[in-house]
């Protein structure tokens, strides 16, 4: 405190301790912050989160990364989507595009005019025939989106599959150039004010005691801060996220090096594949209640696309979030401060959008060392909307099924959902309309991808598609396909891109 700075200590150095060191070290004044991140090497990282969402692009560029160098340095590969397989129905599969369906003529959004046109018997493609994501995923295809909005190939967005381990490598080598102080070592005290209970150093197993005004707890499902000293608790969203257990196993390629994400329906849970440029990453996400990991191991290893690399290795989880993600002067990031499950990728998105938050909220240098804590409450009422949003958007994967005659997907399709999803489905399945947030996930096209890859048909559309001529509308919709189409065609293969764009050269199977 010498030197008055105002100190953050961040515990634990996976994705979201170094997430958060290199964004606040970015955002954050050196002359009135100092970081430090506390790391242990045994104890190590939880090693998956691979998949990402587009919004992870704001984020590198708020750190000012040159993406073709991050892409080099994680064996990353471009990501336009989810492929889901066999929720719906076995066989059934579906796209959830990084990008629009269509386009909303007259300020009505596409899917009324879509279902307008069905329901006045006009023959009309399938909704995923109108989405360029899809389109360019389904043929392999890739080329950076185009900033011309009137270009067909703006109406898309990407994001990246990357290796875990490689992306916290180099973020640890982004924020400690810039000056954040890191430490090896195991937290094994923490010390607290006696009067108003708050944080004040840590310490390590060699003796060595760091003190600190404001500590990030990013020590994963340990949360060995908010969770182990504020003893904050967890709420337990098993009753509708019934998977709990993940067995994860790396492979060999065999085949395309594919643009999205595959998330395949299997008889207790799902399966997902994620293409990196030198391996592909695959699990088995399931419920314990009614699998055991034996059986869960036999199934993933029977399909995957090229040999094993390791042995699986098992993760317990509960889904669910810390009641608060801040308390006092301690602040949850990561799988401290929770964790649903891997379906649609969200969990480094929630890292990424805590940081912001706490950029925003932070105490400033001349407001005291002590958060206050209307600006806490804040960020928990912000934390707490996003899990909820994504939360429901999950449970709209289970619930949503139709796999009849499997106890697993039987059990889900008859469960009580939560209110804030039920008034969404009652509204698409009366009117076809679909959540529009301003703030958070999910965007109005993924709700659309999902509700309708899953079979949910509306009754009706919005009135207002009526004002509409129908052989206009039929004219407008095969013309938007047809410049899909022709936008694809163009597009190099997904691959030859990578190879051109941001190839590894020595690339390794680490
Ligand atoms: C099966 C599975 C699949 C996933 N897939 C995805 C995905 O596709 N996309 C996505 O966005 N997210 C995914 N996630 C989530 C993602 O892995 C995490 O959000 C991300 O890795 C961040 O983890 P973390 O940094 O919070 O925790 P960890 O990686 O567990 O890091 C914790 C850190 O704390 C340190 N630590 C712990 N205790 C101490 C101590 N006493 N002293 C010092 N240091 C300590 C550890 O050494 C480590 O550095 C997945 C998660 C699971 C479980």
């Amino acid at each position: 405190m010498e030197d008055g700075l105002y100190r953050i200590i961040i515990v634990g150095g996976g994705t979201a301790g170094w997430m958060a060191a290199a964004g606040l070290r970015r955002q954050l004044e050196p002359g009135d912050y100092r970081i430090t991140l506390i790391e242990s090497d045994e104890i190590g990282t939880v090693g998956v989160g691979e998949a990402t969402l587009p919004h992870i692009k704001l984020f590198n560029d708020m750190l000012g990364l040159d993406e073709a160098e991050f892409m080099r340095e994680t064996q990353a590969t471009f990501k336009l989507g989810i492929e889901f397989c066999g929720w719906d129905r076995p066989g059934s599969r579906y796209i959830h595009p990084f990008g629009a369906f269509g386009e909303p003529w007259g300020g009505v959004e596409f899917q009324h005019h879509w279902l307008r046109l069905q329901a006045a018997g006009r023959p009309v493609a399938p909704l995923q025939a109108y989405s360029y994501a899809v389109a360019a995923a389904r043929a392999n295809a890739f080329e950076l989106p185009d900033e011309d909005p009137g270009s067909i190939r703006s109406t898309y967005s990407y994001a990246y599959h990357f290796d875990a381990g490689r992306f916290a490598d180099y973020l640890r080598r982004y924020a400690t150039a810039r000056g954040v102080d890191r430490i090896e070592g195991q937290v094994c005290a923490i010390d607290r004010d006696g009067e108003s209970g708050a944080l004040t150093a840590v310490t390590l197993k060699s003796g060595r005691r760091i003190e600190g005004d404001l500590f990030v707890d990013c020590t994963g499902f340990r949360s060995l801060l908010l969770g182990g000293q504020y003893g904050v608790g967890w709420d337990d969203w098993t009753k509708w996220l019934p998977c709990d257990r993940a067995l994860a196993v790396p492979c060999a390629h065999g085949g395309d090096l594919t643009p999205y994400t595959r998330a395949t329906a299997r008889p207790a849970g799902w399966q997902w594949r994620i293409p990196l440029q030198h391996r592909i990453g695959n699990g088995y996400i399931f419920s314990s209640a009614m699998l055991s990991p034996e059986e869960a191991h036999d199934v993933l290893l029977a399909n995957l696309d090229g040999a094993p690399l390791t042995s699986p290795k098992l993760l317990r989880f509960t889904p669910g979030c810390r009641e608060v993600a801040w308390r006092g002067n301690c602040v949850a990031v990561g799988l401290a401060s929770g964790f649903l499950e891997p379906l649609e990728s969200t969990s480094i998105y929630l890292i990424q959008a805590a940081v912001i938050d706490l950029v925003n909220l932070i105490p400033t240098p001349n407001s005291g060392r002590r958060p206050d804590p209307r600006l806490a409450d804040e960020f928990n009422r912000l934390n707490a909307m996003q899990y909820e949003r994504v939360r429901d958007f999950l449970i709209l994967h289970y619930v949503a099924n139709r796999r009849e005659g499997e106890p697993f997907w039987d059990h889900l399709r008859a469960m009580p959902i939560p209110d804030s999803l039920a008034h969404k489905l009652a509204l698409f399945r009366a009117r076809g309309a679909v959540p529009n947030y301003q703030y958070g996930l999910f965007a109005r096209d993924s709700w659309l991808s999902v509700l309708v890859g899953q079979g949910i048909t509306p009754a009706t559309y919005d009135r207002l598609a009526e004002g509409f001529n129908l052989e206009t509308i039929a004219a407008q919709l095969d013309d938007f396909r047809d410049r899909i189409d022709a936008g694809v065609a163009a597009m190099s293969p997904h691959g030859a891109f990578v190879d051109r764009y941001c190839a590894m050269p020595e690339a390794t199977s680490a």
